[in-house]
């Protein structure tokens, strides 16, 4: 069998060689590698993809937190709840920019934020949500619009996982991150709509967030050289425009072979004990960012033999954040959910060009291990 790769980013990149190597030349050939109109026209289809009404590039999807959260205008000591089950970055731009990490617990099933646990950690300083998509799956939008309405409260949607996901709110249908006031997702390689390198950005309906984001991700200047606010370098460039602005003519079609193969996983571990395949929510579909499985006695062997057998997997996440040394301040958050979750979840390869195949191999060794 030929090596396994957790993301097959060379073999998707040989499906669609001819148009990504036509877009690198024309960049190339155009010397506007910084803006221009690759910049332009992807922002454009990525807004008419989602429906939404801007989007704003960016440098990555940590500084699409960042923007969105500068563009809130809170004050240091405002408090911004959010989940402990996520990458890092969630957390961290809550912290650097002097605000208050709440980590409230998760849903056992989904993984993401438990909304009924949001309410509770309300207080009067709480100005901010930032619900995280999980592993391919929004959030219970739904519940935490109401709650964000009924206290006044921004949301800010961690969409890095689960771009191009459809979600039922209000009995209405929308893409994911296009529901609280902003969101934002990350283009890095590995993710759903990944680029060559890094990327980020930032969607929302209202054109006020939409100037402040913008201007804060362009060192506080609207007009070249004159400065209104303090702000900050982050831009998409060209190259990687021309790159996504590709890929997105496939993301359906790559969300649709990632749930084929989703469910050849399911098939494959359905009525095993000790295995929980991965729980969909009725609210959302799901992209499957990671296929992740919950293994309660066997995780770590399961994890073991997968390496010896030089099968790629991911421990997505090892350790609750509120535990982490950077934010031992926050180690008093409770959150028995997510700390049990860290202890059995594993996800397997999850991309675009898995087969039967290779799926039968790595179902077998987990198989011989759990049964
Ligand atoms: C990947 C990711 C990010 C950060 O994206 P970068 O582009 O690597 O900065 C943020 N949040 C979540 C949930 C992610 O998975």
């Amino acid at each position: 069998m030929k090596k396994i790769h957790m993301v097959d980013l060379i073999g998707q990149y040989n499906q669609i060689k001819e148009e990504i190597d036509t877009t690198i030349a024309e960049t190339l050939n155009t010397g506007m590698y910084i803006g221009g109109e690759k910049v332009k026209t992807f922002s454009e289809n990525l807004a008419n993809y989602l429906h939404v009404n801007h989007v704003i590039p960016c440098g990555n999807g940590t500084d699409a937190l960042q923007l969105a959260l500068m563009a809130l205008d809170l004050k240091p000591g405002d408090e911004v709840i959010t989940t402990p089950f996520t990458f890092v970055a969630t957390a961290e731009v809550i912290k650097l920019l002097g605000l208050k990490a709440i980590f409230v617990d998760i849903e056992p099933d989904s993984y993401n934020i438990d909304p009924i646990k949001i309410e509770e950690a309300i207080t009067p300083n709480t100005k901010c949500i930032i619900p995280v998509h999980l592993f391919g799956q929004t959030a219970n939008m739904d519940a935490i619009m109401k709650i964000a309405d009924n206290h006044n409260l921004f949301v800010i949607e961690d969409n890095a996982q689960a771009i191009g996901s459809n979600v039922i709110v209000k009995g209405e249908k929308f893409k994911s991150g296009t529901i609280g006031h902003i969101g934002t997702t990350s283009f890095f390689p590995s993710k759903n709509l990944g680029a060559f390198g890094d990327g980020g950005a930032v969607f929302t309906n209202d054109p006020e967030l939409a100037r402040k984001i913008k201007l804060f991700g362009n060192h506080g200047s609207s007009k070249k050289y004159y400065y209104e606010s303090i702000g900050i370098n982050s831009r998409l460039d060209a190259l990687q425009a021309g790159i996504l602005d590709v890929k997105l003519k496939y993301l359906d079609s790559y969300i649709s072979a990632r749930n084929i193969a989703a469910d050849r996983y399911d098939q494959l571990f359905l009525g095993t004990d000790d295995i929980k395949i991965p729980y969909r929510v009725e609210y959302s579909d799901h992209v499957f960012h990671q296929y992740t499985l919950r293994i309660k006695e066997h995780r770590d062997a399961v994890a073991e033999a997968l390496k010896e057998n030089k099968i790629p997997f991911g421990i997505y996440y090892p350790q609750s954040l509120h535990h982490s040394e950077a934010y031992k301040e926050s180690r008093d958050f409770h959150c028995p959910v997510s700390d049990q979750a860290c202890k059995e979840v594993i996800s397997l390869p999850m991309h675009t060009e898995l087969t039967e195949e290779i799926q039968s191999h790595i179902a077998k060794i987990v198989l011989e291990i759990v049964k």
